[in-house]
């Protein structure tokens, strides 16, 4: 292969399009140099011919000498609200209270033994972000290494959770993440009623605090969960809901998208509709 870049700009590369790739984005080139390819494509990303139209706006462009600035695509309005069905909620009918802060909700959880998750955890993930978030991610607890980091979202499946928030043009220090537990339930099982119950009340002051303008509820269950519905996730995602005045989308959660890489394409879809009403554009291929 020649050489045309140093060593660290190739890994970049390569770490750029596998980036991609695990989001789903398969839309790439090979650039040729006289020599033919001028850098290592991973195979999955570099044999893919047929583009993902979901994915066309962030393709690579064709290598020219100055290529047409490529117009945004118009953002679509937002569909109109679809409010599932709703029954007795574990969530409590809270009022907001005023002048609540993430530190003060966090002095107020203490070193929390409200459930019995309280037993088999090593620490508490509040959660973690910017507190005025205008986007928060909600998951249904935290997991093995989210247990022993006291951070949401720090596994594989958090890795991929930041990639798809910086797909959106974001960090994630931009954005808000937690869980609707914040203990870690044993064996990574659904968090029960009773734990539900006892600890929605700091999720709901978290999300009254933020007062984000959108909610996505990442995974059945805590879809499911959140929004008091027996209806399956892929029954209401990539629709608008509302909960508790605030707009939410569910998705699938990252680790199922770990388990089944074809579902990352429907995210994307539901992640594209929470960027078009957070007015957030693409973002533009960097040049190097
Ligand atoms: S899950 Fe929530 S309510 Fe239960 S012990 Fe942990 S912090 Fe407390």
């Amino acid at each position: 292969m020649p050489e045309r870049f140093p060593a660290s700009l190739q890994q970049k590369i390569e770490d750029r399009l596998r980036y991609y790739e695990d989001l789903g984005i398969r839309l790439f080139y090979t650039e040729r140099g006289p020599g033919g390819a001028s850098f290592a494509v991973p195979e999955a990303v570099a044999s893919a011919s047929s583009p993902t139209p979901v994915f066309e706006e962030i393709a690579l462009p064709k290598s020219t000498p100055k290529p047409a600035p490529a117009k945004p695509a118009p953002i679509a309005a937002p569909p109109p609200l679809v409010v599932p069905p709703s029954g007795p909620s574990l969530f409590e009918s809270t009022d907001k209270l005023k002048d609540d802060t993430l530190l003060k909700i966090r002095e107020d959880l203490g070193e929390c033994t409200r459930c019995k998750l309280h037993k088999g955890r090593n620490k508490i993930v509040f959660g973690d972000g910017n507190p005025k978030a205008q986007l928060v991610f909600v998951g249904e607890g935290p997991g093995a290494d989210e247990d022993m980091q006291g951070l949401p979202f720090v596994g594989r499946a958090g890795k991929l959770l930041t990639q798809m928030i910086e797909a959106m043009g974001l960090q994630r220090s931009d954005v808000y993440i937690c869980n609707v537990v914040k203990c870690r339930p044993p064996e990574n099982r659904a968090p029960e009623p009773d734990e539900v119950a006892a600890c929605s009340p700091f999720l709901i002051r978290q999300i009254d605090s933020i007062h984000p303008k959108v909610i996505v509820c990442l995974g059945a269950t805590a879809a499911k969960t959140i929004l008091n519905t027996t209806r399956g996730i892929s029954q209401f995602r990539c629709e608008w809901l509302e909960w508790r005045g605030h707009k939410l989308m569910a998705t699938y959660h990252p680790a199922y998208l770990l388990r089944n890489p074809p579902a990352k394409a429907d995210v994307w879809k539901d992640l594209q509709k929470v960027m078009a009403e957070l007015g957030l554009q693409l973002p533009k291929k960097s040049k190097s």
